[in-house]
């Protein structure tokens, strides 16, 4: 099992990783005195592994579960007031605690719930997606409010993050390739060597039963980790962790792509402009990423020149672009990022240089 803890601003969490450690979890919660936990999953995770969860907790806890079903459009007002009902009437006192069982979207979701309910009650994390691994760290979380994403938010760490990757071996490819997305892009932001290594263990496919992979997930962590411990607020450092996701967001809201999957095409426009700088537009994108991202099957072909005038839009939120800057992470070298504002129309030069 890895192991790491991570400092927020009132107190300090640990992060497990391993493979089976779903079955005890708790093991690892022996002397909290919670008076009772609640479970929040969605459906395709209850099935899976809400009963190894539950089979081990029933010995030592009273055990509530609420479920709702998958999809991002859990994190609503709707179904946050739906959980908060439930608690109430299920008399959740301020000693109990909250068990998001999930992904991005139950994590999101029920920290949201665990840091408003009553002015706060702890939360624990039990993430089961490769995603997760970017967002179970750091102590955002969130709700939308209709179609504009985590507007009403929070930063609440958790009590514990156990993180199974045995849960991986139910994801499907799409999804396994939306977090890896992430990782890249935490190898972009590190000059420990991260970004070289996931490229020959992981060189043909995502495969997270590797023996290497927890390693990797945990160097991954770790580069997050120490973004979010300079800065949890996000007044500096944690915009770095932005990279791709300014053009990332903005094929997000016009196509049906995944997250990781349009994070990778904003990541690697990133390494060209970067590259285009520094006055070497192959500097950062040269053929054998090219090669690399193509064998794992990310999509290359996200947008066309029609697209573009609505992306920048986006990327402005939809206000008049015209002499509006717009930010971009870019980058010095590898683990040296910088920030950058790009006018409209420079980045849709760039966008079309990079799509030829
Ligand atoms: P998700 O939670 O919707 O999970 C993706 C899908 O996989 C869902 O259908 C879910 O039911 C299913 N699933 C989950 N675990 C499974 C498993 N082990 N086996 C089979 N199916 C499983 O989405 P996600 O991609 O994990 O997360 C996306 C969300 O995370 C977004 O809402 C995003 O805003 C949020 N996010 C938050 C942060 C943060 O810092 N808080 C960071 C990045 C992303
Ligand atoms: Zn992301």
């Amino acid at each position: 099992m890895e192991q790491l803890s991570v400092r927020s601003y009132n107190h300090t969490y640990p992060i497990l990783i391993g493979k089976g450690i779903r079955y005890k979890l708790s093991k690892f919660l022996k002397g909290k005195d919670y008076s009772q936990l609640v479970i929040i999953t969605d459906e395709n995770v209850y099935k899976h592994y809400l009963n190894d969860i539950t089979d081990d907790l029933n010995r030592d806890f009273i055990i509530k579960v609420f479920t709702v079903s998958p999809g991002e459009q859990a994190k609503s007002l709707k179904v946050y007031e739906e959980i908060q009902k439930y608690l109430l009437a299920e008399n959740i006192d301020r000693s109990s605690a909250v068990i998001a069982l999930g992904g991005g979207v139950i994590g999101d979701l029920a920290g949201f719930v665990a840091s408003t309910y009553m002015r706060g009650i702890s939360f624990i994390q039990v993430p089961t997606t490769l995603l997760a691994h970017d967002s179970s760290i750091g102590g955002k979380v969130a709700i939308n409010l209709n179609s504009t994403k985590n507007v009403l938010g929070n930063f609440y760490s958790p009590d514990l993050v156990l993180y199974d990757t045995e849960t991986f071996l139910t994801l499907s490819e799409k999804e396994l390739r939306s977090g890896f997305a992430e990782m890249v892009k935490h190898g972009y932001l590190t000059k420990n060597g991260l970004l070289n290594r996931l490229k020959l263990e992981m060189n043909e496919s995502i495969n997270p039963m590797a023996k290497e992979f927890d390693r990797l997930l945990l160097e991954s962590i770790k580069v997050k980790q120490k973004i979010v411990e300079l800065d949890e607020f996000e007044s500096n450092e944690r915009k770095f962790l932005n990279l791709g996701h300014t053009l990332g967001h903005a094929i997000e809201a016009i196509k049906s792509y995944s997250h990781g999957e349009c994070v990778m095409y904003g990541l690697l426009f990133c390494l060209y402009v970067s590259g285009v700088k520094k006055g070497q537009p192959q500097k950062f994108l040269d053929e054998d990423l090219l090669n690399w991202v193509f064998s794992l099957k990310y999509p290359l072909n996200l947008i066309t020149k029609e697209d573009l005038d609505l992306l920048v839009n986006k990327m402005a939120n939809d206000k008049k672009t015209i002499n509006q800057t717009i930010n971009f992470v870019l980058l010095e070298n590898i683990g040296n990022p910088y920030m950058s504002s790009l006018k409209p129309e420079e980045i849709k030069q760039y966008l079309l240089d990079f799509m030829e």
